[in-house]
């Protein structure tokens, strides 16, 4: 039994997320992009109406959304604006590791803490001299009577300026690879912590993008989430999670740059026809459709397997399809719509120019498009088995 219906709940869900993109999302993303400034208004928004921090669990104060629900909300924003959707689901990424992996006694503290009023959290692996390879973390963990020291540079960290809790992973002194590998619940206010100035982006203008610098930096051993050596698993696990909204965002963008190069291409006019009727545009604009179409079931298939708790093979593999999928086919799809639009395309007063910025980042954060392609492979060479005889 397979079924597409969203249950009304669901349907009153996306139509919610619809409605704060059009009313208080879109009205502002070019703003938001052309300054630079963090959305925070907009995202103050979102926590009153509930359309954060969604995968927090309803006993700590959270939404309790399911997976499924959080890709038809993110879907919705980032038709809107990329850069704000990541600000806002950002929350998600860095309560996922607590969800996931943190004690009752962690769980009651630090996510009442995100919920109850406006607070962000970061999430924290990336470090200047990596960003794909998780398991060559070299910010190190040590441990000190009822603390831990941390010391080292993050990167690359999303609303690190403006983020009031950290999820850092760290290594323990003296570890190699993956058995080292810790991560921490980490408060703004915590001694030895600093943060970067904001780095200037390409795209996702609205999002905030900082580094972390650790110097004997003292975090309580209580906050080590799940055990020394958990961080590698912990990171993954939460990538699982985290992949299918990726692929739900790549959607949302990838519909909108189809709706502005339909609506262009209705009124262009060139060799006396608009050049709706050029088959040539009409393809480009198919094609749009049937992949969006494709994003779509991948993200939604991937965040229902999430919910199921499928087994982790199953689950791994289909979140990196939906975000592998997800952040190719956006690029293609808004490249061809900046085409549709000529040399307008190319001009920042056109809208095309941004979701062609924005939709770059998909390929990179979160695992890039190779790091996907490579969790695939890596199942398909050692736990796939083939399923005619005689090969
Ligand atoms: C705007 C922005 C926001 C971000 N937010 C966060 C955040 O909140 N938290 C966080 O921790 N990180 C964050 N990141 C970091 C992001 O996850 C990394 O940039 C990404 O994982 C790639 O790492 P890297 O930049 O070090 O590239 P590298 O890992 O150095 O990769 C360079 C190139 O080599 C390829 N490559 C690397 N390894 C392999 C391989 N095994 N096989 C094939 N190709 C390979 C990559 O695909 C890429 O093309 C963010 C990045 C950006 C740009």
């Amino acid at each position: 039994m397979i079924g597409f219906q969203l249950t009304d709940e669901q349907t009153r869900l996306r139509e919610k997320a619809r409605k704060f993109a059009l009313e208080e999302v879109l009205p502002v993303s070019s703003h938001y992009d052309q300054n630079g400034e963090f959305p925070r208004e907009v995202i103050e928004k979102a926590h009153k109406l509930g359309l954060m921090n969604l995968g927090i669990p309803t006993e700590y104060g959270g939404p309790g959304k399911s997976s499924l629900d959080s890709v038809l909300v993110v879907e919705e924003m980032a038709a809107a604006c990329a850069g704000m959707t990541t600000s806002i689901y950002v929350n998600d990424l860095g309560a996922a590791p607590i969800v996931i992996g943190g004690s009752k006694a962690q769980k009651e503290k630090w996510l009442p803490f995100l919920t109850k009023e406006l607070r962000l959290a970061s999430f924290a692996t990336s470090e200047p001299g990596m960003g794909s390879d998780v398991a060559g973390i070299k910010t190190t963990c040590e441990r000190d009577g009822d603390h831990y020291i941390l010391n080292g540079n993050k990167f690359w960290i999303t609303n690190g300026n403006f983020a009031d809790l950290y999820v850092i992973f760290a290594r323990l002194k003296g570890t190699k690879r993956h058995e080292g590998l810790c991560a921490f619940i980490v408060p703004r206010d915590t001694e030895g912590l600093s943060t970067g100035k904001p780095l200037k982006k390409l795209g996702h203008r609205a999002s905030d993008t900082a580094a972390i610098i650790l110097r004997n930096a003292r975090v309580p051993a209580e906050n080590l989430l799940g055990g020394e050596g958990i961080g590698f698993m912990l990171a993954m696990m939460t990538f699982v999670y985290t992949r299918p909204a990726i692929g739900a965002m790549a959607t949302g963008l990838a519909r909108s740059a189809m709706e502005y190069a339909i609506n262009y291409a209705k009124q262009r006019e060139a060799f006396e026809h608009t050049i709706s009727s050029f088959q040539a545009i009409q393809e480009m604009i198919a094609d749009m459709y049937a992949r969006i179409e494709a994003m779509r079931l991948l993200t939604w298939r991937a965040a229902w397997l999430v919910d199921q708790q499928a087994d982790q093979h199953t689950s791994n593999v289909a979140s990196s399809c939906a975000k592998l999928v997800g952040a190719e086919d956006a690029m293609r799809i808004v490249t061809d719509a900046l085409q549709i639009y000529g040399g307008k395309g190319y001009l920042e007063q056109y809208p095309i120019q941004k979701l062609f910025r924005d939709a770059k980042l998909y390929q990179i954060y979160e695992g890039t498009s190779q790091i996907q392609r490579y969790v695939i492979s890596r199942f398909l060479f050692k736990q796939y088995q083939p399923l005619m005889q005689g090969f």
